[in-house]
């Protein structure tokens, strides 16, 4: 019998920020710390998975009570029906597809491969993942150019810039001088962040099919390499449309959750770039869009900001991309460097040649700092069989837990 998950520890950690990070996708807000959850999962024989999803702050206190019953007992190596459970805990309104990242740990760890050679469809030995520079912030020219000027003496050639001015002269002039000022070789994408809109502390320029055309001609003329989440994540047609009106090529897909909300981006053709986050959809799913943009000659490159999970889950299914070209490498400073961005892990650093190292170690190769982890994270939660069925006896007695034990055993975990 394969092993089976016999505890999961869950953890808030919350990592400050060196400096207040501004993101333009919350305009009005200052982010002061990175917040996750951090889970692990426990498969005995020292068998552990370990995974991180984003949080706001302490809003998964409860996770624990509902997915201890769902989750104990599982094989280790099945991923299939852990979505499946995952997915039966999500009809309560809760998406966890971050935990997924544990098994995949885990199923390497079993196999003795790296995460990405899992993933991989034609086996290969991948060292290094081009990255590019991105930024977080909407800034003005003068306080952007230093920005440039750093990010190409570490060994970037491209970098991400943000756009969200009132209007679309202001956007295209900030491109421009990016432009002018980077030279015609460096590669420039550009991020609208229209996709998944939050006005909570400020307003939010929302752009329409007729802005986003005006704003993609200008990158036609700028050779822009890409332009992202030009619109609302759920509107297909415009993206389609806006395809079929511009020559840079449209990305998008960072926040969804699942195949079937990412489906009807290529039944549309909506995108050039698929960049679905392994974090917020599973790396199954992240899978699944890279199967697809192979049969459809398109574009594969997940989203990576969060915290430093995010970066090593979605860099292995980056590494599994035949066709990778840029990943992206969330860096803002002051406020949003590498060692708050991996907070309880080794910092990743950018190679001189603009690379990044890709884990080779069997699993994700995360390498938590047990210290770190203490300063900055507090457990709040431990899933085991005896908690889970001391509280089902008291809620339900002790015939119908015990007849309930009986059922799940018989179901396969
Ligand atoms: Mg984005």
């Amino acid at each position: 019998m394969s092993q089976r998950i016999e505890r999961i520890e869950l953890w808030h950690v919350n990592v400050p920020l060196p400096a207040p990070f501004w993101p333009s996708w919350i305009p009005g807000y200052p982010q002061t710390h990175v917040a996750q959850t951090v889970a692990r999962v426990y498969a005995g024989d020292g068998l552990v998975g370990e995974t991180g999803g984003p949080a706001f702050t302490t809003e998964r206190r409860g996770l624990g009570d509902l997915l201890g019953g769902f989750l104990l007992g599982l094989p280790a190596d099945d991923i299939g029906v852990l979505r499946q459970r995952l997915r039966e805990a999500s009809y309560l309104g809760w998406r966890n597809w971050w935990l997924e990242a544990a098994w995949w740990d885990l199923a390497g760890k079993l196999a003795g491969k790296p995460v990405y050679q899992l993933l991989q469809r034609e086996p290969a030995t991948v060292l290094k993942a081009p990255v590019y520079a991105s930024s977080g912030s909407l800034k003005p020219l003068e306080e952007r150019r230093r920005y440039l000027d750093e990010i190409r003496a570490m060994g970037f050639g491209a970098v991400k810039v943000r756009v969200k001015y009132p209007t679309v002269a202001e956007d295209l002039a900030l491109v421009r001088g990016v432009r002018a000022h980077l030279g015609d070789d460096f590669v420039i994408g550009v991020d609208a962040n229209q996709g998944w809109p939050v006005s909570l502390f400020g307003a939010n320029p929302a752009w329409d099919l007729e802005r986003a055309t005006a704003f993609a001609r200008g990158c036609d003329e700028l050779g822009v390499a890409w332009l992202e989440e030009p619109l609302d994540m759920h509107d297909w047609r415009g993206m389609a449309a806006l395809r079929e009106r511009v020559r840079t090529p449209i990305a998008g897909g960072e926040l969804h959750g699942a195949w079937h909300e990412l489906a009807p981006l290529f039944e549309h053709g909506s995108l050039d770039k698929y960049q679905p986050d392994a974090m917020f959809s599973g790396l199954t799913v992240a899978r699944q869009v890279m199967d697809e943009c192979r049969r459809r000659d398109l574009d594969f490159t997940p989203h990576t900001w969060s915290n430093g999970f995010n970066m090593v889950v979605n860099l292995h299914a980056f590494a599994a991309w035949e066709r990778r070209k840029l990943l992206e490498y969330p860096y803002e400073p002051p406020g949003f460097v590498p060692a708050a961005r991996e907070g309880i892990m080794p910092a990743i650093p950018v190679n001189a040649d603009g690379t990044i190292d890709v884990p080779q170690a069997p699993g994700l190769g995360l390498q938590l700092d047990e210290r770190l982890l203490r300063r900055h994270g507090k457990r709040f939660h431990v899933a085991t069989p005896a908690r889970v069925a001391v509280r089902a006896i008291r809620e339900k007695g002790l015939r119908a837990a015990l007849l309930l034990k009986r059922a799940k055993e018989q179901a396969g975990g």
